[in-house]
C-alpha cells in the first residue's frame, strides 16, 4: 500500500490488495450494503473521545470540559457513543436537540448554539432542559430573559464573543474575525456591552464566555492567541464590571489529516501547550483560572469515516482529462463544491496496482461543480463496477448530505470491534416522496 493512502491507522490492505477499514474488508461492505455507503469506525471515535478527555484531565484536572460539536456528524448512535464516553455536546438546532433527546442524551450536558434562535427554538430547548444557551447577541438575551420565566426557570448561559482573530484558514470556516455573523466583538466594545446587559437580566445566569475562531488548526499558536485575548477580556470584565467568569469555552477547529502531506494533530501536546499558557497567563492577570472548554467536531469523527462508491462511466476527453463518475457526489459530499476540500481516494480492490491514471472523480448530480476530487491518480485498470473509497468523510458529510436530484442519502454503517452494524438506514425511494402531498 502506498504511504499516500495510509493517512489514518484504521486504513490497511489485505494480501489481495483489497482495502481494509477498521479491520473489515471494504469490498465486502460494499457488496453487503450497496453503495454509496458511509462507513464509520466506532473504536476510532471512542479513541478520539478519550484522547481529548485524557488530555483535558491531565492538563486542567476537573477544570476542563470537552464538548462534541455534534453538527459534524449527528444521528442517534453518535449521541449514544459520545454520551457513553462522558463528553458534553454542542447542538445548533431544534433538529439536533430532538435527535440527542431521542438518543437518551442527558440534555443538562448540552450547549445550544446558533446565531439566530427563534422564540420557538428557545422554547423547545428549555422544554427539553438544555443545560446552557450560548447566547449570540443582545436580541437573544432579551428573548431568553422574557421566555425563561414562563417555565419558572433561570436559564444558564454563556456569551459568544468574537476575539478578532483571523486563523488564515478558509474564508467560509473562519468565524472569529470582527466582521462575522457570530458573536459580539471585543474590539468594538460590544462584547463588554452585552456582558453588562446579561448581568442585568434577572432570569439568566451568566456563567462565562465562548469563542470559536475557525477550523483545521493543527497547532497550539492560534488557540494560544485566542486564549490570551479571551483571558484578557475576562480580566477586563472583572475590573470594569466586577464579574468573574467561571467558564471559558475556546471552541473547536482541531485539524484532521485529509491528505498525506498534511500533519497529524498531536491532541495531547496541543492541549498541554494551551493549558500551560493559560495557567501562566491567569497568574499574570491576577485572575482565577476559569473552567476551560473545547469543542472538537471534526477531530472526533472525521478520520473515523470513509465513503464507498461504485465506479460508473469513465470518459476520456482527448487532450483534456479523464472523468471517473461514481454513484454518489455532492449529495453525500458537498465539501469540494464548498471549499475545494482535499481528499485521498483509492481503488478499494486494486491497492497492489500502480495509480498511473490522472483523472477527476465526479458525482452523478446535474451540476458541473459536482466533483469529489480533481487531478488525482488511480490505476488505469479501473472500470465500471469497481469500488472507490474516499477517506476522512466522518465529519460534515452525512450531516451535510442532501436529496438534490432526489437522490436517496446513503446508509451509515458502523464498525465496532470488526463487526459491522447499521447506524443509519439507507433512504429509500419511498422516503423521497414521503412528505409530498
Ligand atoms: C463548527 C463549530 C465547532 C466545531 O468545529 P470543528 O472544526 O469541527 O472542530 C465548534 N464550535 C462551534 C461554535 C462551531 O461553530
Amino acid at each position: 500500500m502506498k504511504d499516500e493512502i495510509r493517512i489514518c491507522n484504521n486504513i490497511s490492505e489485505n494480501e489481495n490488495g483489497e482495502l481494509m477499514f477498521a479491520g473489515v474488508n471494504t469490498l465486502e461492505l460494499a457488496k453487503k450494503y450497496g453503495t454509496p455507503l458511509y462507513v464509520m469506525d466506532e473504536n476510532r471515535i471512542r479513541e478520539k473521545c478519550s484522547a481529548f478527555r485524557d488530555a483535558i484531565a491531565e492538563n486542567f484536572g476537573d477544570k476542563g470540559r470537552i464538548l462534541y460539536a455534534s453538527k459534524a456528524c449527528s444521528f442517534k448512535r453518535m449521541y449514544e457513543i459520545v454520551g457513553s464516553e462522558g463528553l458534553l455536546i454542542d447542538v445548533v438546532s431544534v433538529g439536533e436537540i430532538y435527535t440527542a433527546v431521542r438518543a437518551g442524551f442527558n440534555m443538562e450536558n448540552a450547549f445550544f448554539h446558533s446565531n439566530n434562535k427563534t422564540d420557538s427554538d428557545i422554547r423547545y430547548a428549555i422544554e427539553n432542559k438544555v443545560g446552557h444557551f450560548v447566547v449570540d447577541n443582545a436580541e437573544e438575551l432579551d428573548a431568553l430573559n422574557r421566555i425563561a420565566p414562563e417555565y419558572g426557570i433561570k436559564q444558564k448561559i454563556i456569551l459568544r464573543i468574537t476575539p478578532g482573530i483571523d486563523p488564515h484558514t478558509f474564508e467560509a470556516v473562519a468565524t472569529g474575525k470582527v466582521d462575522s455573523k457570530f458573536g459580539s466583538a471585543i474590539e468594538t466594545g460590544q462584547a463588554e456591552e452585552i456582558t453588562a446587559h446579561a448581568l442585568r437580566m434577572e432570569n439568566l445566569i451568566l456563567e462565562g464566555f465562548h469563542c470559536h475562531v475557525g477550523s483545521e488548526l493543527f497547532e497550539a499558536p492560534v488557540f494560544i492567541d485566542t486564549a490570551r485575548i479571551m483571558l484578557e477580556f475576562v480580566a477586563d470584565i472583572k475590573r470594569s464590571l466586577g464579574y468573574s467568569a467561571d467558564f471559558l469555552d475556546l471552541g473547536g477547529g482541531f485539524g484532521v489529516k485529509y491528505i498525506a502531506s498534511q500533519p497529524t494533530l498531536d491532541i495531547k501536546k496541543t492541549i498541554g501547550e494551551i493549558a500551560d499558557f493559560s495557567k501562566k497567563y491567569c497568574k499574570e492577570l491576577g485572575i482565577e483560572m476559569p473552567i476551560v472548554g473545547f469543542e472538537p467536531g471534526r477531530a472526533i469523527v472525521a478520520d473515523s469515516g470513509l465513503t464507498l462508491y461504485s465506479v460508473g462511466t469513465l470518459k476520456t476527453i482527448p487532450g483534456y482529462k479523464t472523468y471517473v463518475s461514481v454513484d454518489g457526489g455532492m449529495t453525500d459530499n458537498i465539501r469540494y463544491a464548498l471549499y475545494k476540500a482535499e481528499y485521498t481516494l483509492a481503488a478499494a480492490g486494486r491497492l497492489n496496482e500502480k495509480p498511473d491514471m490522472k483523472c477527476s472523480v465526479v458525482g452523478k448530480c446535474c451540476e458541473s461543480g459536482d466533483i469529489i476530487q480533481e487531478n488525482i491518480l488511480l490505476p488505469s485498470s479501473i472500470s465500471r463496477g469497481d469500488i472507490l473509497a474516499c477517506f476522512t468523510t466522518g465529519a460534515y458529510h452525512y450531516s451535510m448530505a442532501s436529496n438534490y436530484n432526489r437522490i436517496p442519502r446513503p446508509a451509515v454503517v458502523m464498525i465496532a470491534d470488526k463487526k459491522d452494524y447499521v447506524a443509519v438506514k439507507r433512504e429509500t425511494l419511498a422516503d423521497i416522496t414521503s412528505l409530498d402531498i
